[in-house]
């Protein structure tokens, strides 16, 4: 049995898995990123899921034929390597992933952004397999995105930076970002976004324990401040999307990040103001969950190292 590796970086989590040719996920890991520790220890922690795998692989009697590597931060395609990574990966930006990654494995390696991977799986086995073309977001520590062309590839741009979408400023000298701007989406929409404001709403720590399940919890159960915190953050992912949806006249839109197995709860709130901010000749555009929660990422990042094997 042939397998690659997959592996997502985000800023808060690792999520790594062995994958067949058909999307079977056959393994996987979740390990913290603690991405505050630093580029080299995240390189070594890398590396050692990529060993484990390797072990892994030999024990079962795989054969081993890629990996692909999805990582936060605008990954330069062509040179294999981190363009910029914001503040969320300290000392990411500059770093030869690629070169890095086939050099400790042995492996031909793959490079892309994660939220262009979790785009790519959502297409081969998540919600995306019956669309055509789709629009992609992701709702974590950051805000990515990704456009699925109506070819089923994501756009990547010049340099494999298109899909910047947590970037786009919604508030012109608005809360200050991580990237060094202000007043950009992911400051509005994130995870991150959500908890911050939580705190400036009065809902502080001893309440959610820090937490973005908890604070849903509070908002299910009536508390009105909690209530209206969830409103307010449906709005803003709302404010990007409608944006988005007016540049790219999607066929669907795609959500993912752990906020989405809120499900309706979030989502009729989010397609409530998407409808009322959408120019009346786009007919409304299907919101729904990605499918393959947590694994998307793994999983693109997965089809992309099987992709470059076809091409070699
Ligand atoms: C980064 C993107 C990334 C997104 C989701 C943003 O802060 O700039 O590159 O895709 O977070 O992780
Ligand atoms: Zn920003």
């Amino acid at each position: 049995r042939q397998v690659v590796f997959g592996i997502d970086i985000g800023g808060t989590n690792i999520k790594s898995g062995i994958v067949d040719a058909s999307g079977s996920i056959l393994h996987t890991d979740n390990t913290p990123t603690d991405a505050r520790s630093g580029r080299d220890s995240l390189l070594d922690k890398l590396y050692a899921i990529a060993g484990r795998y390797k072990e892994i692989a030999t024990a079962e009697g795989w054969e081993a034929s890629g990996m692909g590597v999805a990582t936060a931060g605008y990954v330069h395609a062509r040179e294999g390597r981190i363009g910029y990574a914001t503040s969320n990966l300290p000392g990411w930006t500059g770093v030869p992933l690629r070169a890095n990654m086939e050099r400790e494995t042995g492996l031909p390696v793959a490079l892309v952004n994660d939220a262009h991977a979790f785009a790519i799986g959502e297409a081969w086995i998540g919600a995306g397999k019956e669309l055509g073309g789709f629009l992609c977001i992701t709702l974590g520590t950051g805000v990515g995105g990704s456009w699925i062309t109506p070819e089923g590839v994501p756009y990547y741009g010049r340099d494999g930076y298109a899909g910047g979408y947590g970037h786009i400023v919604i508030q012109h000298g608005g809360q200050p970002c991580n990237c060094g701007l202000s007043g950009c989406w992911e400051q509005y929409a994130s995870v991150t976004a959500l908890m911050r404001m939580a705190g400036e709403a009065g809902i502080g720590e001893s309440e959610t324990g820090g937490s973005a399940k908890k604070l849903f919890e509070l908002a299910r159960s009536g508390h009105p401040q909690a209530l209206e915190l969830i409103d307010r953050y449906a709005e803003y992912v709302a404010v990007g999307l409608t944006s988005l949806t007016h540049i790219l006249n999607p066929s669907a839109v795609i959500i993912g990040g752990a906020v989405t197995a809120q499900g309706d709860f979030l989502f009729d709130r989010i397609r409530g103001s998407a409808s009322q901010m959408m120019m009346p000749a786009y007919d409304p555009v299907a919101i729904i969950p990605a499918a393959l929660g947590e694994h998307a990422g793994l999983a693109g990042a997965a089809k992309l190292a099987w992709l470059a094997g076809e091409g070699r």
